[in-house]
């Protein structure tokens, strides 16, 4: 199985190159962010607390995230591999991911580390607000989030780096070209 980690902070793109990765190598996706505002769409007992965490910003906690996940890989097709987009966001979670993964007979095998400025990550968000509606993408979630995702979430950068799973992806310019930058290194590593 090929299963691979997009990271980065909001905005950088993970959701968008997700889409395009999923069409070129039929991977499943696993978008934490896009199950949550599902659940909370349906007002779940779930999606009801976790709306809480989301509209200022912060971070569903890991014991439910955790086992929402588990239960997802639980249900998905196994044959390719999955891409999980926005999962990991914690050490706890990273470990948590490993633990579930190694049970099932597999691993990760890449973690892609998109790499855009904070001024373009924040200009990004703001676009993606006006357009979708998305509810956290104002300034000041945006700048919640952000501290977040250094405090809480750039830690697993150092935790892939150890395991020699850290891939850095330039992560601006047009969506096509950061795609073909993804491309080569996923051939590389599935070759
Ligand atoms: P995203 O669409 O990935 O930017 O996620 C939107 C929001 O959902 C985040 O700001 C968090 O509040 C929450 N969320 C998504 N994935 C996770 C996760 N793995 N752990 C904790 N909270 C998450």
């Amino acid at each position: 199985m090929v299963n691979i980690v997009i990271f980065g902070a909001p905005g950088s793109g993970k959701g968008t190159q997700s889409d395009l990765i999923i069409k070129k190598y039929g991977l499943h996706h696993i978008s934490t962010g896009d199950i949550l505002r599902e659940e909370i769409a349906n007002q779940s007992e779930l999606g009801i607390i976790a709306e809480r965490f989301i509209s200022k910003g912060q971070l569903v906690p890991d014991e439910l995230i955790i086992r929402m996940l588990a239960e997802i890989l639980d249900k998905a097709p196994t044959e390719k591999g999955f891409i999980f987009d926005g999962f990991p966001r914690t050490l706890e979670q990273g470990e948590a991911l490993d633990k579930l993964l190694k049970e099932k007979g597999t691993c990760i095998l890449a973690a892609l580390n998109l790499e855009v400025e904070e001024s373009e990550l924040i200009e990004r968000i703001l676009k993606r607000g006006a357009l979708s509606g998305r509810k956290d993408d104002n300034l000041e979630t945006a700048h919640a989030r952000l501290k977040v995702y250094y405090s809480q979430t750039e830690p697993l950068k150092e935790f892939y780096k150890k395991q020699g799973k850290k891939i850095n992806i330039k992560g601006t310019g047009n969506i096509e070209d950061i795609f073909e930058r993804i491309c080569q290194s996923i051939d590389r590593i599935i070759k």
